[in-house]
C-alpha cells in the first residue's frame, strides 16, 4: 500500500489548548507523527512525500478567503500589538453576520470556531503538506492501486469550508473525496474517528454525490457538541446521504463495530466508485480524550471489514491523540485492512 507522508507537517506543533477554562498541553503535536510513522514501520510499509498537489484540488473545497487567511494570518497577527506566537482567536460572530471582516483579529474568529488549534509560523505549510497528502493517495487510488494512506497532520474532519476548529486546519478528507470526484460519480466518506466529522457533514451536507457516514460519541456532552444527531440527515438534493450513527459515550468494541457495519452497510447500497475512511483512532480505549472503548481487536476487525466491502479506499489520517497505544492502534487498523495479524507485525 501507498503510504504518503511529509515532515514539513510537524511545522505545525501548536503548543497548548483550553479545556475547561484551564491551560493545558495541546494533545495534537507533531510527536504524533513519530508514533504513526512507526506503526508503518512495524507493518513494513514505507512512506513517499507527495508532490505538490494543484492549488484547484484545495480550491474545490475551501474559500479563497479562508485559505488566504490560514497562509497569510500568521504574519499579520504578528504586527498587533504585544502579538503571541501563534494565531489563537478571542472574538467570534455570532448569528446573521454577513459582512467579512477586514481585520485580523476579526477573521480569526471568523475562520476559527475554537482555540484548539493555534496557528503558528509554520502551520500553513503543514497544512499544505497534509493537503498535499490527501490529494497524492487519491491520485494513487485513481490511478488503480487498490488502497492508499495519507499520514496527515493537522487533521481535517471538524473543519468547514471556512471555519476551522477541533485541532483540524485543511479538510484533508473532503480534499481527497472531492478529488476523487473528478474519477468517480458517487464517492462515499466514512469517518469512524470518535468524534463527530462535523466540518465533512457541513461540506457535503446538500450533495447526494458524496455519502457522508460518521461512527462517532454522542455529542449532547462530548465535541463538537452542536451537530452528530441521528436527525440531520442531508439538505435538497442531499437529503438521504448524510448517516450520523451517534454511540453512548464508553461504548466498548461490540457495539462499535456494530455501528460500523451498518455504516459499510449503507455504503455499499450506495455503490460509490470509491471510499475515504476517515481514520480517527481516537475510539481507542486509552484514548486521552476519552471518548469509547474501542480494543486494539476492534480497530483490526473494523479494518477487516473495511477493506471486504471491496472498495477502492483512501485512508486518510485524522485524530487519535498522544498515547504509547496510538502506534498499536494504527498497526491494528491497517494490519486488518491488509490482512495482517496486527500482533504479528
Ligand atoms: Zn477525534
Amino acid at each position: 500500500m501507498k503510504c504518503f507522508y511529509a515532515p514539513e507537517t510537524e511545522g505545525h506543533d501548536p503548543s497548548f489548548r483550553l479545556t475547561h477554562g484551564t491551560v493545558v498541553r495541546n494533545a495534537e503535536r507533531a510527536e504524533r507523527a513519530t508514533l504513526l510513522l512507526k506503526g508503518l514501520e512495524q507493518l513494513g510499509l514505507g512512506t513517499e512525500s507527495p508532490p505538490e498537489a494543484p492549488r484547484a484540488a484545495l480550491e474545490a473545497v475551501h474559500t479563497p478567503e479562508f485559505l488566504r487567511f490560514l497562509e497569510t494570518g500568521w504574519e499579520e497577527w504578528q504586527k498587533l500589538p504585544g502579538a503571541g506566537p501563534e494565531v489563537v482567536p478571542n472574538v467570534f460572530p455570532r448569528g446573521s453576520v454577513t459582512s467579512y471582516p477586514e481585520t485580523i483579529i476579526a477573521r480569526a474568529g471568523w475562520h476559527m470556531s475554537d482555540t484548539s488549534a493555534p496557528i503558528g509560523p509554520k502551520s500553513w505549510e503543514a497544512t499544505r503538506r497534509a493537503a498535499d497528502c490527501a490529494v497524492a493517495a487519491a491520485e494513487a487510488v485513481m490511478a488503480g492501486e487498490r488502497a492508499a494512506y495519507a499520514l496527515c497532520r493537522p487533521p481535517g474532519h471538524h473543519t468547514t469550508d471556512d471555519v476551522a476548529g477541533g485541532h483540524c486546519l485543511m479538510n484533508v478528507t473532503a480534499i481527497a473525496a472531492q478529488h476523487l470526484r473528478r474519477a468517480h460519480p458517487h464517492v462515499a466518506v466514512l469517518d469512524i474517528d470518535v468524534h463527530h466529522g462535523n466540518g465533512t457533514q457541513a461540506i457535503f451536507y446538500d450533495r447526494a454525490d458524496v455519502l457522508m457516514v460518521s461512527v462517532h460519541a454522542e455529542t449532547s456532552n462530548y465535541y463538537p457538541f452542536y451537530t452528530g444527531y441521528a436527525h440531520e440527515t442531508g439538505s435538497g438534493e442531499g437529503q438521504g446521504f448524510n448517516l450520523n450513527l451517534p454511540l453512548p459515550r464508553s461504548t466498548t468494541t461490540p457495539g462499535w463495530l456494530a455501528a460500523v457495519d451498518d455504516g459499510i452497510a449503507r455504503i455499499k447500497a450506495y455503490a460509490p466508485g470509491a471510499l475515504v475512511v476517515s481514520l480517527g483512532l481516537d475510539a481507542h480505549e486509552n484514548d486521552p480524550l476519552d471518548g469509547m472503548k474501542v480494543s486494539f481487536d476492534g480497530f483490526a476487525e473494523a479494518g477487516r471489514r473495511i477493506a471486504e466491502a471491496g472498495l477502492p479506499t483512501v485512508i486518510v489520517q485524522e485524530g487519535g491523540y498522544l498515547s504509547p497505544d496510538l502506534t498499536t492502534s494504527l498497526t491494528s487498523f491497517m494490519g486488518g485492512f491488509l490482512g495482517k495479524d496486527p500482533r504479528a507485525a
